[in-house]
């Protein structure tokens, strides 16, 4: 093989694999090594279990000896640990989940067994996904492996730094407002959040119901439509999932672009995005005209209002969500207590971080009786009115494009203080999922402004509903162009 195995691509994997040149236990183990060796520095995995992985691999390698055939088996994988996975420590980055064993699979983890699919660990998050640093876990920060001095992005921290540092070849993660996209984009990785109701949620420990989505992160959109082709399907079990027909999200990627209208929305383009990133996102916009699309002028007129209206919807949703951790059915349990209802208050307390906290108290008050129609009825008028901005959009263009991020990687600290700030590294990723429609990250480049540490700049694709095919055929050939999407960080190869 002319490329490392680490730095394969499920292509070269899947061809490796099916022509006997390598096992699944040999890959399993080669990923296995690297995370031993390489993970202290970053963090990324919070469950490993050498003798289940190994175990499921060598499963893998007897179906295949048994006759079986697939593009994904005996390929490895890891899961944000925001998945239930029958067997293994599902802790959601959170104590109130440090003990708690799944007793089944979550369907995207499932799928991905079927498809022969083998599970190195389960991957740091911030606390129930609530955050875009990975400083809220319970299992401590993860470390972007471009600079260990700065954040991975949130909260599919953990996922983005494993595959940035080579110890898996492709992750899952969950997006509920950015969580996909922005790690993505501040680790030099592709990721893509599906249109809502793609990927099923059952199993998947619910953050804010109407907004989260599984999807992949990997180096590339070619792996990323490997991934999604077998992450997404409908499913009974989950009253939200779209009877939308199996896609090959493959099989389009090679479509020239001519003719194609990216359109730009002037909310994204203004001021509150760093030097740097504009600098690498106009010349992704330029490649693009190179080959063959169009750009647009468009406008989302009520996209200043996503992130105040997110944050109403998010945190009432989570407060109801995350009422059925109360040391009776799940989890943590206070040692002493003296009645129930202090047994509840102590758990709570000692099991939920400050974020957590913070959030289930705005979603209670904004819930509140008297408070309903002010906040959360509202912002789910203002939803409407952002989805109904981009309809209007994509009239006029096929895809949207933007930053996805407004800044590179930020340092440990330099927005923890500020809740505020922080909600804001979502501002261009927010408003995608109040409208349900999918959307991706892509690396385009470099900054700048860190030298001699230049951080990974991420361009956002957003796709109409069911767009994913269009979106990874845009993406696909942007990096058949391009190479930024090829580089790692110094010292993991
Ligand atoms: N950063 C956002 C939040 O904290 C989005 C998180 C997510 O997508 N899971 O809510």
């Amino acid at each position: 093989m002319s490329v490392r195995l680490e730095n394969a691509s499920l292509k070269a994997l899947s061809t490796a694999l099916a022509a006997r040149e390598v096992s699944a236990v040999e890959l399993a183990t080669l990923f296995l090594d690297r995370i031993e060796r390489l993970n202290p520095s970053f963090n990324a995995f919070i469950t490993l279990d050498r003798d289940k992985t190994l175990d499921q691999a060598a499963r893998m390698d007897a179906r295949r000896a048994a006759g079986e055939t697939g593009p994904l088996l005996g390929i490895p994988l890891a899961h944000k640990d925001i998945f239930c996975t029958e067997g293994w420590l599902t802790t959601c980055g959170s104590k109130m989940l440090s003990n708690f064993v799944s007793p089944y699979d979550a369907t995207v983890v499932a799928r991905l067994k079927a498809a022969g699919m083998v599970t190195l660990g389960k991957l740091n998050m911030d606390e129930f996904a609530m955050g875009s640093s990975n400083e809220t876990s319970h299992f401590g920060p993860v470390r972007n492996p471009w600079d260990t001095n700065r954040v991975p992005g949130g909260s599919s921290g953990g996922s983005a730094a494993a595959v940035a540092a080579r110890l898996a070849p492709v992750v899952t993660g969950t997006d509920t407002g950015g969580s996909i996209r922005q790690p993505a984009s501040l680790c030099g990785l592709t990721g893509l959040k599906p249109t809502y109701g793609l990927c099923s949620r059952y199993g998947m420990i619910a953050f804010a119901s109407s907004l989260d989505q599984a999807g992949p992160m990997a180096k590339s959109a070619e792996d990323c439509a490997w991934l999604l082709s077998a992450m997404a399907g409908f499913d009974e079990r989950d009253s939200t999932s779209l009877a939308h027909p199996a896609e090959d999200y493959a099989r389009d990627l090679d479509q020239p672009l001519a003719g194609l209208r990216i359109g730009l929305p002037r909310e994204f383009f203004g001021p509150g995005m760093d030097d740097d990133v504009r600098v690498a996102v106009e010349a992704a916009l330029a490649q693009y005209r190179a080959l063959g699309a169009t750009t647009v002028n468009i406008s989302l007129p009520n996209s200043g209002l996503s992130v105040p209206a997110y944050y109403v919807i998010a945190p009432a949703e989570a407060s109801s969500n995350l009422s059925r951790f109360d040391g009776v059915r799940y989890g943590h349990r206070a040692a002493e207590y003296a009645d129930l209802v202090d047994m509840y208050s102590k758990t709570r307390a000692e099991g939920f971080g400050a974020e957590v906290k913070r959030r289930i108290l705005i979603g209670t008050y904004v819930l509140s009786h008297g408070y309903y129609d002010a906040y959360y009825l509202k912002a789910q008028k203002i939803r409407r009115l952002i989805a109904s901005d981009f309809t209007e959009a994509f009239k006029v263009c096929d895809l949207i494009a933007s930053p996805a991020s407004p800044s590179v990687a930020f340092r440990f600290g330099e927005k923890s203080a500020d809740p505020v700030q922080m909600y804001l590294s979502d501002i261009y990723t927010i408003s995608t999922n109040l409208a349900g429609l999918p959307g991706m990250s892509l690396p385009c480049g470099f900054g700048q402004a860190n030298l001699p540490n230049p951080m990974p700049v991420g361009l956002q694709l957003i796709g109409p509903w069911f767009g994913e095919a269009k979106m990874l055929n845009a993406a696909h050939q942007y990096q058949l162009a391009t190479d930024w999407h090829t580089r790692a960080p110094e010292g993991v190869l």
